[in-house]
């Protein structure tokens, strides 16, 4: 362990969903707004590898990090709030934990030991929690354990940490993030369920230094002094922690609860300045006050689920706030779509988003999205499916090539216009294996993209196994679909445009997961921009 790196776990009590990863990404930007550069760890008490094989509907959207990890979605979060990318290390799971304690073990590397959680498995979680610390470049490193206190298959996790505050009794320290209920009946709030989970994360060995009370109502003196004595923390170091109307005000709530001060405080580090969050504050006036509105589409196959297209949903937040504007998303599912009923569902829109996917469900609504779009001149934006949507869309309609698709879904299409990468064709393995991460993006100067980045050169995430067929390119071309941002070494297409319309653009890569409060993203920016002119018409 590097001398100076401090850890702050954070673990939850009680239930699930009580916002650990928006928690932790607050307390990161306070510690960062002081002065110390501060990261954050997930680990997934999952046995999957990494999320980038779960179904949307069981964990909601993949975040894929520059280097090509497939990652939790609270890796986006603390992307956005940070402004500081984050990669496979910040985020670990059981599976990819116990992977290579087995391959460890298989290389003779235990030496004729019996294998154990305690201390293998247990080790091995220590030795990835201390990976972030060895870059150096971190003063302080926030590590949220997943799942809920008391979950069997946390228990390691858990004992890793109780022996991590055992080793570096003077660098870490616990949050434990509880709930406090409001039993409308007694027409009180509840602090029992935080006793006894506190009680739980105790029989473990772990007593937490701080605890942050989730709650509908305010937490007085009164709770606090019976919370902080029962639980054994200080009264300052019970924080309450309020449902917010937004998760972007729940840095300036936590600083108010004085949470960053009591942190460092018992990590024994100095407050240095009091922390600058002009910026931050800049961006939640604007949120709060926008001075127009418009109306986004989001055409998608898992609308019900919105954490499906988090990263999205958050860019139009920062893409609105950068234009002034309110971003009202319609979430479309694109299984109900028809040509029939498609005027009716995008009559109201300003701007229309094809999302991202798999598969064929929904797709041909999401085909009918486009249509509409161009032939309309409403402003489009494509992305990875949405983008190779676009692409069939525009073969079939313009350049007359009938049932021309995708060989995701037609394998014998006669016009594949979209078809699978040469690199992937011999790939068997589902996890881990597609176009992953950061790729540079070359951009024609003049087109829409290229105004928007104000650049030439980009970089941008990726995660697709199909592409756009250059055999059809010059076709495309001619009638009006260009190639406006390709792969410098591959050719690979990467944006296509299509001009005399007010703004259609697609992207093979993940704009979204770059968006942040601090650097919304161009593309999503200019997007909005035109959405808002095209209402103006
Ligand atoms: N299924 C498509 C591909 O693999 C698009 C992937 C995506 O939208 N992320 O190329």
């Amino acid at each position: 362990m590097s001398n100076s790196t401090k850890y702050i776990f954070v673990t939850g009590g009680v239930t699930s969903s009580l916002g650990k990863g928006i928690i932790s990404a607050s307390l990161a930007k306070l510690l960062q707004a002081r002065g110390y550069s501060a990261t954050i760890q997930k680990l997934d008490p999952y046995i999957n590898i990494d999320p980038g094989t779960l179904n949307p509907y069981e964990h909601g959207e993949c975040f894929v990090t520059d280097d090509g990890a497939e990652t939790d979605l609270d890796l986006g979060h603390y992307e956005r709030f940070l402004n500081v990318a984050t990669s496979q290390a910040n985020n670990v799971t059981t599976g990819r934990i116990y992977q290579s304690v087995i391959e460890k073990e298989r290389k003779g590397e235990f030496l004729g030991k019996t294998v154990q959680v305690i201390p293998h498995i247990t080790d091995e979680i220590k030795y990835r929690i201390q990976l972030l610390a060895k870059t150096g470049d971190y003063d302080i490193i926030i590590t949220e354990i997943g799942g809920t206190v008391g979950d069997i298959e946390s228990l390691p996790y858990v004992e890793a940490v109780r022996q991590m505050l055992w080793e570096h009794e003077n660098d870490c320290i616990v949050i434990h993030l509880t709930l406090v209920p409001y039993l409308a009946a007694a027409g009180e709030l509840k602090t029992k369920p935080t006793q006894h989970s506190v009680k739980q994360l105790l029989e473990l060995g772990v007593q937490p230094d701080i605890l942050c009370c989730r709650t509908e109502h305010e937490l007085d003196l009164t709770l606090r002094k019976k919370i902080a004595k029962f639980c054994n923390v200080s009264m300052n170091a019970v924080i309450e922690s309020r449902d917010a109307e937004t998760i972007y005000d729940v840095p300036l709530l936590m600083q108010a609860e004085e949470l960053d001060k009591v942190v460092l405080e018992k990590l024994g580090l100095p407050s240095k300045s009091t922390p600058n969050l002009d910026n931050w504050k800049n961006f939640l006036t604007r949120l709060k006050q926008p001075t127009k509105e418009v109306n986004i589409g989001l055409v998608g196959k898992y609308v019900e689920l919105k954490d499906a297209y988090k990263s999205i949903s958050e860019s139009f937040i920062h893409a609105g706030v950068a234009n002034e504007a309110r971003v009202n998303v319609k979430w479309i599912h694109s299984e109900k779509l028809t040509a029939a009923n498609i005027k009716e569902e995008l009559k109201d829109l300003d701007g229309i988003l094809v999302a991202p996917g798999f598969g064929s469900r929904g797709i041909s609504g999401k085909i009918e999205s486009v249509r509409y779009a161009r032939e309309n001149k409403v402003p489009f934006f494509g992305i990875c499916l949405g983008m190779q949507c676009a692409v069939i869309e525009f073969a079939r309609h313009v350049l007359g090539y009938e049932d021309a698709h995708t060989t995701e879904i037609a394998e014998d299409s006669k016009y594949p216009v979209i078809s699978m990468m040469e690199e992937q064709k011999s790939i068997s393995n589902l996890g881990g294996t597609m176009r992953l991460g950061a790729y540079k993006c070359q951009l024609k100067p003049g087109s829409k993209a290229a105004i928007a980045y104000n650049t030439d050169l980009i970089s941008e995430r990726h995660r697709h196994r199909f592409e756009f067929n250059n055999e059809y390119l010059e076709a495309f071309e001619k009638a009006g679909m260009i190639s406006t941002g390709k792969n410098p070494e591959t050719g690979l297409v990467e944006v296509v445009e299509i001009d005399n319309h007010p703004w259609f653009v697609g992207a093979q890569f993940h704009p979204e997961y770059k968006s942040t409060v601090a650097n919304p993203h161009p593309l999503f920016v200019a997007f909005i921009e035109a959405a808002i002119k095209n209402k103006k018409k």
